[in-house]
């Protein structure tokens, strides 16, 4: 009989103690199992930490999104991307024994930076969101819905975030909740000047993924620009457009929690059936 290959791991953890630790006994188990760690070309990536822990994981591997699928353990408190606690590695180890390459992916968030200089452009893709931010003066962004002009934004700033990244900083922004599901993105205000003479819509707006936003922004060099946690050093940007990406984000789907529940537990109160 043919037995399949079996799934190459690379791991990432946090510097917690707890996270160092879980780390030490996860490798000790997949070398027990024979499960290979291949840091180049894994077939799963294993996140120990937090939400910060996968998104750093992402970020690392976001060249090889057609063929990695992710895998979240959390060592803190409840997270949106880890579904797997410290203390059930033995069970984790036999899912990865009996992996299918089944998955579920989530939409991501393809961001382009126009510089002055057009050489310097820049693009990215994020898990969580976006922001762009202006900290000496009013940040003032002509704002468009594929072509067409829809508001000229003065305030502090703008973020454009994922469904998954509906529940981090696009929640304190007042943001609505997406479930991942649905293939858009939400664009959130940071602090408007709303008065007789400055207006913006002034509430969190959702587009559609065959549809994408860009902002046009006065020539300035105080931008702070932040894709998920990196903040990204820039001088001479002069526009940014945000649309669903063509790549998603694959998770491994040996258990799955229900994305309400999530919620519930992170926000409301922590359910008490299994
Ligand atoms: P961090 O400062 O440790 O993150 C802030 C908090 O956001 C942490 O509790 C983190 O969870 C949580 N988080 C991250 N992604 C989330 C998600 N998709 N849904 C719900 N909570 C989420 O920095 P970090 O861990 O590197 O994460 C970077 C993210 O922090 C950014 O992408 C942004 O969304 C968020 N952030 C939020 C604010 C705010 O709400 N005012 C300000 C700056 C950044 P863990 O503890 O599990 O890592
Ligand atoms: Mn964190």
């Amino acid at each position: 009989m043919l037995t399949p290959d079996k799934v190459k791991v690379s791991i990432i953890a946090n510097d917690s103690m707890k996270s160092q630790k879980a780390q030490i006994r996860l490798k000790q188990l997949l070398a027990d199992k024979e499960i290979k760690i291949d840091e180049k070309e894994p077939d799963i990536v294993i996140s120990i930490g937090g939400d910060g822990t996968l998104l750093s994981a992402f970020h690392r591997y976001s060249h090889l999104l057609s063929k990695v699928r992710f895998l979240g353990i959390h060592t803190g408190h409840l997270g949106f991307y880890t579904d797997w606690r410290d203390y059930e590695l033995e069970e984790l180890v036999a899912s990865l024994l009996a992996d299918e390459g089944e998955s579920v992916s989530y939409p991501l968030l393809d961001v382009y930076i126009e510089h002055k200089e057009a050489e310097k452009s820049q693009h990215f893709l994020a898990l969580n969101e976006c922001t762009i931010r202006r900290v000496n003066k009013t940040m003032v962004a002509d704002v468009f819905i594929k072509e067409d002009f829809f508001e000229r934004f003065r305030g502090d700033g703008l973020s454009v975030a994922t469904p998954t990244g509906s529940t981090a900083y696009n929640k304190s922004m007042g943001g609505a909740i997406i479930h991942p599901r649905i293939n858009a993105l939400q664009l959130t205000e940071i602090a408007s000047l709303n008065n007789r003479v400055y207006r913006t819509l002034g509430s969190p707006l959702v587009i559609a993924s065959n549809e994408w936003i860009s902002m046009k922004l006065d020539e300035a060099d105080d931008y702070l620009l932040s894709v998920d946690q990196l903040s990204i050093p820039q001088s001479s940007v002069k526009e940014l457009t945000f649309s669903v990406a063509n790549e998603r984000i694959k998770f491994t789907s040996y258990r799955h929690t229900h994305f309400w529940r999530r919620v519930k537990d992170a926000f409301i109160e922590e359910s008490t059936e299994e």
